[in-house]
């Protein structure tokens, strides 16, 4: 059975095939606003116009025409709706054509289903940690539940936004890793866990106020140092209350080593597994699309509609 997914939830425009669950293509292209975040508008317009190349390579790079498609996927939500409308219509324009089903997948759990793919490990918990998102998520019952999350902004964003106050152009998460190398001496931040939730725009806020006071290497550090703890407890808090014995982390930040190295420091502390996630698959991709897809290819949806506010804990997984 061969699936196409599409993700186009934000930067990311990008197509999976997969046979049979295992993965022939997963092409994409990456919005970069010029300064700044992303505009939501031009990055949808980024996706309309580089949709049909990025489609003819993935095609291409898997040897298959679409009409031998089975099953067109799209990443259903959460995400930004003029972005999300681009990948749903082109789905939907294919599926209609060869007269195929469509299932709309929760972008969230898409890179769960992947990260469990790819890792092997079968019942993590996933630390999910990209631009707009910050979730503790492991399955419990029937469904991805949401452990812990962030009560404000995204950690991708912290970096970004801080970035932006350094000088570094978006996305800044690299650039911060590279001088957090260098930096050596720890600023207290504030340390914000409220629950089971973290917050980062107090943390935004106070490092907006220390940019000039100190060497921008230690502000790395210590962003990094500060956020990435407050990262491992609730993923501790999380492994320990729901007697998981592995990590994953997935999203455009997982591509961070100091995180990884913390993870696999936690994980070995308490004789769990740790996966490192490469970086094809971390990210924002199709292939995800694609495998959450055919894992739900007997699903019946009745409302396929964009949902830029999808919840993980939305969706009832009955394949597991
Ligand atoms: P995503 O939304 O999942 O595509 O992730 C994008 C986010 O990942 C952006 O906020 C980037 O700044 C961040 N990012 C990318 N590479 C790294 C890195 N090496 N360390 C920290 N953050 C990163
Ligand atoms: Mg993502």
């Amino acid at each position: 059975m061969y699936v196409l997914g599409i993700e186009s939830t934000a930067h990311t425009f990008g197509v999976g095939i997969i046979k049979d669950g295992e993965v022939l293509a997963n092409e994409r292209d990456i919005y970069r606003p010029k300064a700044g975040g992303i505009i939501p508008g031009e990055a949808a317009l980024h996706h309309y116009e580089l949709g049909p190349i990025i489609l003819k390579r993935a095609l291409d790079k898997a040897k298959v025409s679409l009409s031998q498609i089975d099953l067109f996927a799209f990443s259903q939500g959460p995400g930004l709706l003029p972005c999300l409308k681009v990948g749903y219509q082109m789905t939907k324009f294919l599926a209609d054509k060869y007269d195929k089903k469509i299932i709309g997948v929760n972008h969230c759990v898409a890179h769960i289903e992947i990260a469990r793919k790819v890792t092997g490990l079968n019942d993590p918990v996933m630390l999910y940690v990209s631009g707009g998102n910050t979730q503790v998520v492991t399955y419990e019952n029937g469904r991805y539940v949401v452990f812990g999350e962030t009560q404000d902004i995204g950690i991708g964003n912290l970096l970004d936004k801080t970035g932006r106050r350094l000088g570094i152009p978006f996305p800044a998460g690299p650039k911060i890793e590279e001088l957090a190398k260098q930096g050596k001496n720890y600023i207290k931040l504030p340390y914000v866990i409220k629950g089971m939730d973290v917050s980062f725009s107090g943390i935004e806020t106070f490092v907006s106020q220390i940019i000039g006071k100190h060497k921008m290497e230690d502000i790395c550090f210590s962003l990094q140092e500060t956020v990435f703890a407050m990262l491992m407890e609730a993923s501790e808090r999380a492994m320990a209350y729901c007697k998981k014995d592995s990590l994953i982390i997935a999203g455009g930040v997982a591509a961070n080593t100091r995180l990884n190295k913390m993870g696999k420091i936690m994980c070995d502390e308490r004789n769990a597994r740790f996966e490192f996630m490469k970086k094809e698959y971390a990210g924002d991709n199709g292939a995800m699309i694609a495998f959450t897809g055919y894992l739900m290819r007997d699903y019946v949806q009745d409302d396929l509609s964009p949902r830029p506010d999808f919840r993980t804990d939305a969706v009832e997984i009955k394949y597991r």
